[in-house]
């Protein structure tokens, strides 16, 4: 420890006490002061401001309606001052609000009751620029635009792209889930953020890590609108700069014509960068700002689209566009000629906002999302709403991604009433969740609109939410009021916040005595160091329960494991899900893998046929203290560790429905228990798929995919599974129904519990529909296959994943390139290249690496233009064999390189593993071995360990897959869970606290997870 920490730590307790002598009589003043002065001592005096005058920039954001001055404002300077001071206002029970520059639009950098707002805008730095594997670290006060302009000489940029671009920071886009112009085609904030330094409420340092093993935890951090902790550091990725973009200007006479337009441009198939709208208030407002652009101002509406990529086929892009545009009413359409208007243009659309100051001297700013094909009617809408309240609306928004900004203008002067303004912004809300939108796209939903998440959310589904952010703020000190509204009802949520709902009273039956503040008054009427989230009476009991279970877990599995077999539970069972629902395991699904680990022979199987049905069952496993795995087609029941005894598989192979396919909105709802490849066969009839790839052999699920959250190698190109889930549909352990997200592309309404649910494996709910974000099928897909030594294919390979824009760059080793049937030389690897797009761009792309692969690197090459059946047998490799081991590793790629190397010694090794294969993709450093097992374990496990060591030094994870039961025995599956496992156990222990759900999955130690 240092000797600053010493003095402060000493310094901290002598303040305490004194704090204490003088709680009892001193005036609010002097306590205040005591613990700005100990504030000071952490992070200096130049960084704490506490004068009414300094403090009264901090009492508001963006938006201004709403007003909440702060006790006081520091300015941390590093991770570790942040968490010091953390640690003081948790001892002393004081809330804060993390805050970055202030731009965000909900109320959500408020310290409401007095408390700490904790401005981060003092650490920008960025710490660590990685051009190879496109990577930088940041400090997460750093102005978004500062980052793309730093890299921008190394031909790369930061992707998220919100128009406050030039002043907000990466931190308030985290939190804020922040999105952009162009978060059509690359996604928002969560898709471009790898892993994040968070200080939680208590002063804890966590480091969240997409590629980690465990809970997403960075998942559904993006998004927690600062209610989580304060993220710190931030790595986030960045993205080659496009060689070619072509930006349209497309003008229309009629807005309903211009909506109509962006749904033909996604249901023909194309993806633009950007799809961006401005209705003709919003052009004759930029047009008189120093934004104009010469956007024509008798247009009803414009529409901008971007399209960009490779030079080859973007032309014919752009025309495809545009004669979609004009075929749909564009009355012209004209692209910008040079990169200087193309910018012009783009700084008319951002300037937006700024410029509705010319309208009227206030406005209200809306954000909510709607299914991109109800656009049309919904704008409609909210002009007839503005009519009926005489107020003048204006419309600049992501059409692409149907994100509606409505901008209610109105004049406080004039006498409008800013009672008419919220009941016209209500109304326009209402009239999206109606279409079956969501009440924010990307503001959050923060002060602002907490009182409008019940009309997406019901309790169940807040409680849910408010358990998991209990999970990361125990005592409610972080960011307190935001989000989620006081329940009101019964059930589980009034549970979970029962603090909450007799400080809310206080503030609904206004203060108590003049001058004083009711949330302050109930914050001091708690015990110090209690939580606002603390559980009432029936918490209580569960926490005890918790604790029981926890050092129970292996008597309750073994419970179950016995129970299963008692003719009695069958039959409840069969009475809650039909005779035809209850059947042994054994009787259907010989997997040795699972009989291996589970006793299959003993193991029952119920399949509910609803999820009403489901969450019977749950009711009933945790009447009868029984243990279930949730399981899709049970192809990988003995995936991580074992949970032996938990003999009861909770399988969706009877809800199979696909729900809905919505083509205009590039959306389809699926049971769980939909096959893969039945899901994609439907989409593929509207030239539509999932883009996700992960081992599959034909019987994989949606639901166990979207449990287990791994891609496969064309995550390269598109991105991972978690990506793409943006509703789902869950029954709790208490067999609460749940629901998530919604049917929007884009959503940033309460917590991002489907990112927590993709990759739990079963342990925290029962997925049972799933709501997924869709791609066009690519025009054209190509692969290149190589053959040669695998020290030449790393090479090109690396050479080829940084050059061009493949999908999936994959070197096979040479045991499964003959299994594959690829006709390689004997010692020969082979790299597999997939490129996919439009027609001329693939085979421009094929005929660039072709060349590179035969004049370069002197390897015998092949293309395949029917590479489906080549990638599909690569996807049904890991499940090719029951008795075998299979592991995978992560690993930045270029630490992957000398990864590979350590693979090709072990094929020759087969002491350890028998008749060794492997896959691994160069560009995004992944691995997947799989082998027979050996004879003897010791030796396989003695392997593992070495090559866990390795790649955890290198900052990657080994995880093992499958395995027989004597080397999971003896070699943890998941290996080390850094600085996360307190926050894993916690969130399980919120959402499953008797250890119900696959009871020792991640942990093996008794506990809970
Ligand atoms: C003119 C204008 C245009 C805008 N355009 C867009 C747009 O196109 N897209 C879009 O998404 N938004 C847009 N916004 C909203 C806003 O800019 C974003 O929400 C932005 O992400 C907020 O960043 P900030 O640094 O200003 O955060 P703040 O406003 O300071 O904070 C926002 C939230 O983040 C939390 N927070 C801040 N920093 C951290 C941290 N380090 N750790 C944890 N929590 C933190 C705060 O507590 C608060 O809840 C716009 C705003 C304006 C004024």
């Amino acid at each position: 420890m240092n000797n600053r920490v010493v003095y402060h730590q000493l310094l901290r307790a002598a303040l305490k006490d004194s704090f204490k002598l003088t709680m009892a009589s001193a005036p609010q003043q002097i306590r205040e002061d005591a613990l700005i002065e100990e504030l000071r001592e952490i992070v200096g005096d130049e960084n704490v401001l506490s004068e009414p005058e300094e403090l009264l920039v901090y009492e508001c954001d963006g938006l201004p309606q709403h007003k909440h001055p702060p006790r006081a404002v520091v300015f941390p300077n590093s991770t570790e001052e942040t968490s010091e001071v953390l640690e003081v206002l948790s001892d002393e029970g004081v809330s804060f609000a993390p805050r970055g520059a202030g731009t965000g639009l909900s109320g959500g950098a408020l310290a409401i009751n007095r408390g700490v707002v904790i401005e981060l805008a003092r650490m920008r730095k960025i710490l660590r620029v990685d051009t190879e594997n496109r990577l930088a670290v940041v400090q997460t006060g750093l102005v978004n635009a500062q980052l793309s302009r730093a890299v921008a000489p190394y031909g790369l940029y930061y992707v998220p792209d919100p128009s406050s671009q030039p002043a907000c920071t990466i931190g308030g886009n985290i939190a804020e889930n922040a999105g952009g112009i162009h978060c059509l085609k690359y996604g928002t904030t969560t898709d471009h953020v790898v892993g994040a330094r968070v200080v939680l409420s208590d002063g804890s340092i966590v480091d969240l890590d997409v590629n980690s093993p465990g809970y997403d935890l960075l998942g559904v951090f993006v998004g927690s609108e600062g209610t989580f902790g304060i993220a710190t550091e931030a790595t986030v990725k960045l993205t080659p700069i496009p060689p070619a973009v072509r930006t349209l200007l497309a003008d229309f006479t009629d807005v309903d014509d211009a909506s109509r337009a962006v749904s033909a441009i996604i249901a023909a198939g194309m993806l633009p960068a950007a799809l961006e709208m401005m209705d003709n208030a919003i052009i004759r407002a930029v047009e008189a700002s120093v934004f104009a652009a010469g956007l024509p101002i008798d247009a009803e509406a414009v529409l901008l689209v971007e399209l960009d990529g490779i030079d080859a086929g973007i032309d014919d892009e752009a025309e495809k566009a545009a004669a979609i545009l004009k075929e749909h009413g564009a009355r012209s359409v004209r692209s910008a000629t040079d990169e200087n208007e193309r910018k012009k243009l783009w700084a008319a659309r951002k300037g937006a906002f700024g410029a509705v100051g010319r309208l009227l001297p206030d406005v209200m700013i809306q954000d909510a999302v709607v299914p991109r094909s109800r656009l049309p009617e919904v704008l409609a809408e909210t002009y007839r709403i503005g009519a009926r309240y005489n107020l003048q609306l204006a419309n600049v928004f992501h059409a692409g991604d149907g994100n509606l900004h409505p901008l209610i203008c109105f004049d406080l002067r004039r006498g409008d009433d800013l009672e008419r303004v919220r009941q016209a912004g209500r109304e326009i809300m209402e009239t999206c969740v109606r279409a079956g939108g969501s009440i924010t796209g990307e503001h959050g939903v923060g002060l602002d609109k907490s009182s409008y998440l019940p009309l997406i959310f019901s309790e169940a589904d807040m409680s849910a939410m408010l358990q998991v952010r209990a999970a990361f703020d125990p005592k409610g000190l972080c960011n307190p009021g935001k989000i989620i509204p006081t329940p009101q009802g019964c059930g589980e949520a009034r549970a979970v916040a029962t603090r909450s709902v007799s400080v809310s009273r206080a503030v609904a039956t206004g203060p108590s005595r003049p001058g004083a503040d009711p949330m302050n008054e109930t914050l001091e009427a708690l015990p110090r160091g209690q939580s606002l989230f603390a559980h009432s009476a029936g918490d209580a009991t569960r926490m005890a329960i918790t604790a029981s279970s926890r050092n129970s877990t292996e008597q309750k599995q073994s419970l179950t494991a016995t129970r299963v077999n008692d003719a009695r539970i069958k039959r409840e069972l069969s009475l809650l899900v039909g005779a035809e629902g209850v059947r042994r395991l054994s009787d259907t699904n010989p997997s040795a893998a699972f009989g291996n680990n589970l006793g299959a022979e003993r193991a029952l199987e119920v399949a509910p046929a609803s999820a009403q049905q489901a969450s019977e069952v749950m009711e009933f496993v945790v009447r009868e203290n029984l243990a279930v795995n949730p399981a899709g087609a049970g192809t990988w029941l003995d995936v991580g560790n074992s949970t032996t005894g938990a003999a009861l598989v909770l399988t969706a192979r009877r809800m199979k429905t696909i729900v809905r396919h919505e083509p205009a909105d590039l959306v389809a709802t699926a049971e769980a228990g939909v096959t893969l490849v039945d899901f994609q066969t439907q989409l593929a009839q509207a030239g539509q798929w999932l883009p996700i790839d992960p081992s599959d052999d034909g019987r994989a699920t949606v639901g166990g995919v979207i449990a287990s959250g791994l891609g496969g190698p064309q995550s390269l190109g598109f991105g991972l599974p978690r990506s793409f889930v943006i509703g789902m549909r869950a029954v709790l352990a208490d067999g609460r129904q749940i629901k998530a997200g919604g049917k929007v592309v884009k959503n940033v309404a309460g917590y991002d519990l489907c990112k927590l649910f993709t990759g739990s494996y079963g342990t925290l709910g029962f997925v049972t529909e799933l709501t997924f974000k869709l791609r066009p099928l690519p025009e054209e897909t190509r692969t290149v296959v190589a053959c040669g030594p695998v020290g030449s294919l790393i090479v090109a390979g690396r050479k080829i994943a940084t050059q061009f824009f493949p999908v999936a760059v994959e070197i096979v080793s040479e045991r499964l390139v003959s299994e594959m049937k690829i006709d390689a030389k004997r010692g020969e690897c082979a790299l597999l290249i997939r490129f996919a797009g439009s027609s001329r761009g693939v085979i421009s792309q094929t005929a660039q690496a072709l060349k590179l692969l035969r004049e370069e690197h002197n390897n015998r090459c092949d293309t395949f233009d029917e590479d489906e059946r080549l990638w599909g047998k690569l996807s049904a490799a890991p499940l090719q064999f029951s008795e075998h081991i299979s592991w995978r590793v992560k690993l930045r790629p270029t630490d992957l390189v000398s990864f590979i190397n350590d693979i090709a010694e072990l094929e020759a090794d087969d002491a350890s593993h028998v008749s060794l294969r492997w896959h691994a993709g160069i560009g995004d450093g992944h691995l997947r071995a799989m082998a027979r097992a050996p004879m003897y374990h010791r030796e396989a496990v003695r392997a593992l360990e070495r090559l866990r060591r390795k790649a955890e030094n290198l900052g990657g994870s080994l995880i093992l897959e499958s395995a027989p039961m004597e080397i999971k025995r003896e070699f943890d599956a998941w290996g080390d869970f850094g600085s996360t496992v307190e926050l894993m156990k916690r969130v399980k222990q919120e959402l499953d606290p008797q250890n119900v759900l696959s009871p020792g999955r991640f942990f093996t130690d008794g506990e809970s997870v």
